[in-house]
């Protein structure tokens, strides 16, 4: 089908650039639990950012209570030893997920109410908080790819490519879903998404929007 990769062809929000978290961490994010990514450098960069676990396993994410208890449940953790990794087979230098950086902050006390943002200590003493939202786990994580330090740093063609696909997937599945009230759902639907982005404008949406809104009005 043609139009599950209307957005990359289309040109608009193409996902183009990554943060590389290391795991358990990344992991916690890509669940949706862990909000806020400690950096000892302010984060300027704000938008979508695929989501990439680093090569190496972290030994204290393991033992950390939030990680614990976001793995074993808040009632189980406490008698559970440290993640080692074990857990996750597969899941180095992939793509896990996608997520917004909505903000970036000063950690200070009660700076916020995310319980993943770490507070400055004696070895790190300047500690930022980088707002993540609208996080999503991709289905199949895409990879091994070699990830970077840099915040962000540029998702190789092929692979914004196979995250993009996996994004556009799950919209059409959206859109076809909302579509989808009663027997009035138009089934072109996909096609007419596509035709709009290709011509580029607005006369085909206009277009398209009048035939889902108007007609025999049981849209
Ligand atoms: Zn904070």
């Amino acid at each position: 089908m043609a139009a599950v990769a209307f957005l990359a062809e289309g040109g608009t929000p193409v996902i183009a650039n990554a943060i590389t978290v290391r795991a358990p961490w990344a992991l916690a994010i890509a669940s949706g639990f862990k909000d806020v990514e400690n950096r000892t450098r302010q984060v300027h960069y704000r938008g979508q950012l695929a989501v990439h676990t680093a090569a190496t396993w972290c030994r204290l994410g393991g033992q950390d209570p939030r990680i614990r208890s976001w793995w074993w449940g808040e009632q189980n953790w406490q008698n559970q030893g440290p993640l080692d990794g074990t857990e996750f087979p597969n899941l180095m230098r992939r793509i896990v997920a996608v997520t917004t950086v909505a903000g970036c902050h000063r950690a200070e006390p009660g700076c916020c109410e995310s319980r993943w943002g770490d507070q400055p200590n004696t070895i790190n003493p300047v500690v930022w908080h980088v707002e993540l939202a609208d996080t999503e786990a991709l289905l199949e994580p895409v990879g091994p790819v070699r990830g970077s330090l840099s915040l962000p740093w540029q998702l190789p063609p092929d692979v914004a490519e196979k995250v993009q696909h996996q994004l556009d997937d799950r919209l059409m599945d959206a859109l076809a879903a909302a579509a989808v009230l009663g027997d009035s759902a138009p089934a072109d639907l996909a096609d007419q998404v596509l035709a709009r982005v290709q011509d580029g404008g607005s006369a085909a949406w206009k277009a398209s929007q009048a035939q889902l809104d108007g007609g025999d009005g049981r849209g």
